[in-house]
């Protein structure tokens, strides 16, 4: 008989399913039909667990997890209210992100090598604001267009 291995993962997602299943059999047993608000809640919170479990597997912890996710949610949702266009040209795009990362780089060098000049909390701002840069990123990948610029000889005598 071939056994599959058992990964941490794919016991997850077995939990994770039969949790799901378990919810309706359940809600249909008890009343004799499902009532299908009651058995998303059921799953989501079925899914919460299981996720606190993903986390608390590799030593985090949701509430840790979950706090810092909201951070980098209301940034992209601050930034996306003050620019709420993206560029389509994801060179442009990943610019944006870079800038956010020089930015974080220098709050930490400063923070290493002229601590009067930044703080822990300027290195957070800026570490949540290239979280949410990166998110931005994500949210666009179906719609950047990959063309390449015009570009021009450094050559001495070039003109092209
Ligand atoms: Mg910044």
């Amino acid at each position: 008989m071939k056994t599959d291995k058992l990964t941490s993962a794919k016991l997850v997602d077995l939990i994770e399913q039969n949790l799901a299943d378990l919810a309706l059999l359940t809600l249909t047993k008890e009343r004799g039909y499902a009532n299908h608000d009651e058995t998303r809640k059921i799953i989501q919170h079925a899914r919460n667990c299981v996720a606190d479990l993903r986390y608390t597997h590799v030593g985090l912890s949701l509430a840790n997890l979950s706090s810092i996710i909201e951070l980098i949610a209301a940034e992209v949702a601050r930034a996306t209210r003050k620019f709420p266009v993206w560029p389509t040209d994801p060179l442009h795009a990943v610019g944006v992100v870079g800038e956010e990362f020089g930015e974080l780089q220098k709050e930490v060098l400063q923070l290493t090598y002229e601590p009067q000049k930044s703080s822990k909390e300027a290195v957070r701002i800026e570490a949540v604001q290239l979280a949410a840069m990166s998110i931005r990123f994500l949210l666009s990948l179906d719609r950047y267009e990959y063309q390449p610029q015009p570009q021009h000889t450094q050559k001495e005598g070039g003109e092209s």
